[in-house]
């Protein structure tokens, strides 16, 4: 099994090391592999798109030639999570912002995206919430995160803070406006092991 996690910036690590721990817990052997350059993608069995900066990424990864990649290996069925920043390049429709900074997103998630929606108060923090399917009682950190403002059909909400949902999935993608892959508990990763 190959994992693909693209390693142009942001938590590229902590999704490493969570997906080994993952593995380990359940005896599989798998690859991470780090995919800084097109030509990767489309021989890994799944794809992370880790948080960081989506302005950033959003760039890159269409300059690199990866975006048109992931969106292939997505069409023919290769299971891809996003967090945070990779849950905001996963949507269809962005807010005022995405659409002022011209951000080009991967329109593979039929859901819109607020970026920076929990404000400046609430910049950073960290709660408990239930993810169907997933678990009860799941340790979620928020980093200036994006929320689910609307699902479109075929879209599944797993979880919600307020009205926002900030887990969502659509088919073999799945979206995460929290950061998993900084806590030990691996449940996140099991499941999207298990999608593989
Ligand atoms: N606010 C960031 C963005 O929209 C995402 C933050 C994160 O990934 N931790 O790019």
């Amino acid at each position: 099994m190959k994992i693909g996690v693209i390693a142009i910036q942001g938590n590229v690590a902590e999704h490493a090391h969570a997906l080994k721990r993952a593995l380990a817990e359940r005896g599989d052997h798998g690859e991470i592999i780090l995919i800084k350059h097109d030509g990767l993608v489309l021989d890994c069995d799944a794809i992370v798109l880790p948080g960081g900066e989506s302005t950033t990424l959003a760039r890159l990864i269409w300059k690199e030639g990866i975006a048109t990649e992931i969106k292939d290996a997505v069409k023919s069925g290769v299971p891809v999570l996003g967090t945070c920043a990779g849950l905001v390049l996963l949507a269809k429709h962005g807010d005022e912002e995405i659409a002022q900074t011209k951000q080009r997103l991967l329109d593979i998630m039929d859901i819109e995206v607020k970026r920076n929606a929990f404000g400046r108060q609430y910049d950073s923090f960290e709660t408990s919430i239930d993810i169907s399917g997933i678990g009860d009682g799941f340790p979620a950190i928020f980093i200036r995160a994006p929320a689910i403002t609307r699902c479109g059909d075929g879209v599944s909400a797993l979880a919600w803070i307020d009205d926002y949902v900030v887990a969502a999935q659509q088919g073999s993608a799945l979206a995460l406006a929290f950061h998993p892959e900084m806590v030990h508990d691996t449940r996140v990763h099991q499941y999207f092991i298990d999608m593989i």
